[in-house]
C-alpha cells in the first residue's frame, strides 16, 4: 500500500491495542498510519464492550450516588430501574437493568 500523500511504500508493523493485535500501516515519510477497517471494527466492539472507570461517590439526600459513565446514556436513562447486588466480601458491586 502506497501513501495517499506522499505515494511511498508504506511500512506495515505489528501493534497491541486494547490488547488486540492489529496491523498497523505508516508512511516512512510523513508518519501518516493506518489500520484495516476489520481491525478498527474490532477495535471498535473492545471498547464498547467494556467500561471501567474509577468514580467518586456523591451525597444525594439522605443517600449516597456514584454517577455513570456518559456511555451508559445508550442503554439506561433517567428513572430506569436498576438492580444493585454489593459483595461485602469482595467489596465489588454489580448492577443490572431491573
Ligand atoms: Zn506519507
Amino acid at each position: 500500500m502506497k501513501c495517499g500523500k506522499c505515494r511511498v511504500n508504506m511500512r506495515e508493523r505489528p501493534e497491541e491495542r486494547m490488547g488486540l493485535k492489529i496491523t498497523v500501516q505508516e508512511c516512512p515519510r510523513c508518519g501518516k498510519s493506518l489500520i484495516s477497517m476489520d481491525d478498527a471494527i474490532r477495535l471498535q466492539q473492545r471498547a464498547l464492550s467494556r467500561i471501567e472507570d474509577v468514580r467518586t461517590v456523591v451525597s444525594v439526600g439522605n443517600s449516597i450516588g456514584i454517577t455513570l459513565p456518559a456511555a451508559l446514556k445508550k442503554i439506561l436513562k433517567k428513572g430506569d430501574k436498576v438492580h444493585l447486588i454489593w459483595d461485602m466480601d469482595a467489596m465489588e458491586a454489580k448492577l443490572a437493568k431491573a
